[in-house]
């Protein structure tokens, strides 16, 4: 068994809320959502941060950016606007390494660093 917590919500050893799916990658809602919508997208296989998955595998980055942009069409935040955001490393507050993109919508959110 992984002892990476999103290994295992891909694996669906532990539940999450999916919100879409492909071969490579799952989309899930956060379980603390700080924002009316708050989905994780992430690719099925592990890597730890955004540049590792980008530099082993671009064409996987690209299409997890894509996922995220029908997910906010699909939630209905794409209009209004809304924010993608890869949290690296310890200082830049990731507690999850296995990378995830953060969508964020359904309000405004006000300057990057509030
Ligand atoms: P990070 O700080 O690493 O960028 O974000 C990790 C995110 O994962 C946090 O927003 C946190 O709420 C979310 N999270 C942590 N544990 C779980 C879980 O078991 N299920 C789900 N759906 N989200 C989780």
């Amino acid at each position: 068994m992984s002892d990476c917590l999103f290994c295992r919500i891909v694996e669906r050893e532990i539940p999450s809320t999916v919100v879409a799916e492909s071969e490579d990658l799952l989309a899930f809602r956060d379980i603390d959502p700080k924002a009316p919508t708050h989905v994780l997208v992430i690719p099925k296989a592990h890597y730890a941060n955004a540049v590792e998955l980008a530099t082993a595998d671009p064409a996987l980055a690209g299409n997890l950016l894509a996922m995220a942009g029908q997910i906010a069409e699909a939630e209905g935040v794409a209009a209004d606007g809304y924010r993608l955001l890869f949290n690296t490393g310890k200082n830049g507050g990731q507690e999850v390494f296995h990378v995830h993109l953060h969508l964020f919508g359904g309000r405004p959110l006000g300057p990057m660093l509030a």
